[in-house]
């Protein structure tokens, strides 16, 4: 069983404008492998022999929360196509100041939804603040899992102090309980080497999405390698990254005995999955 923890699609109106606006941010560093059309996606898994993906997307304001959760329960429930139902685990999205949060992430459990998705730069937020915590609270509370962007963004080149480790692991300091993927490797992008150590005593997961292809240095292969393979969540970021590339990557560093755990079982225990 092969899942990717970390993919993206757009509603269909959207996506081609949404993934042009983010490769002009790129400046060229990045190309994707994707359109961003959920149908791509779906080509791309089997092409590649990946069995599921979750599918993250970004409330950017508190009032996308509802669209965003419907859109989910759609997908969940079949509205998308029989594939689609099978392949994508989708997740929630709730703005850290949405001031119904506590409301909507109850929604987001009773309606079985199994996790949501942050991403610091987008929603302009810090994990270490204390005014976001009570949702972290919630979240743990209700056993979802939440997976945020960590550390830099190609999009966002010179903001920093958001989603780093050290707010990682600040955050899970004060809630302690919290189911945390720390994306993109704990987030070492664009901080010195050995940063995300300060992770490995926190409990928190790490998804190894997009590290291979937009940073070539030792420090993600040391990452990577030095881990605890319950803790590690293969991830690609797609449409961000190919698939067979994503998956070469992970192969050439982790040992094969690892493979089952982090391709795959880790995130089924994480889920609830079968
Ligand atoms: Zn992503």
């Amino acid at each position: 069983m092969i899942v990717d923890f970390h993919s993206h699609h757009f509603p269909a109106a959207i996506a081609v404008r949404a993934m042009a606006g983010m490769c002009r941010k790129t400046e060229g560093t990045l190309w994707p492998a994707g359109d961003g059309m959920l149908a791509t996606q779906l080509d791309a898994l089997d092409l590649a022999g990946v069995d599921m993906a979750v599918a993250c997307p970004i409330a950017t304001k508190p009032q996308l929360f509802d669209g965003i959760l419907q859109a989910a329960v759609a997908l969940r429930d079949g509205a998308f196509g029989e594939r689609a139902r099978r392949k994508i685990v989708p997740f929630a999205s709730i703005h850290p100041f949405d001031p119904d949060a506590a409301r909507h992430l109850e929604q987001v459990a009773s309606a079985g939804i199994k996790g949501v998705k942050f991403h610091s730069y987008y929603q302009d937020f810090s994990l270490a603040d204390p005014a976001v915590r009570p949702v972290f609270e919630k979240i743990a509370s209700l056993g979802l899992v939440a997976i945020c962007h960590c550390g830099g963004d190609v999009c966002w080149r010179g903001v920093r102090g958001l989603c780093g480790p050290g707010e990682v692991a600040e955050l899970l300091r004060r809630v302690p309980g919290l189911k945390l993927v720390a994306a993109h490797l704990g987030g070492c992008w664009d901080y010195p080497p050995h940063a995300t150590d300060v992770l490995l005593d926190t409990g928190c997961f790490i998804d190894t999405s997009m590290l291979h292809s937009c940073w070539h240095k030792d420090e993600p292969v040391r990452i990577l390698r030095s881990w605890p393979r319950e803790r590690v969540l293969f991830g690609t970021d797609f449409p961000w990254s190919h698939y067979p590339e994503a998956m070469r990557w992970v192969r050439s560093v982790r040992d094969p005995a690892d493979w089952p755990d982090v391709f795959g079982g880790n995130a089924c225990r994480l889920l609830g999955l079968a």
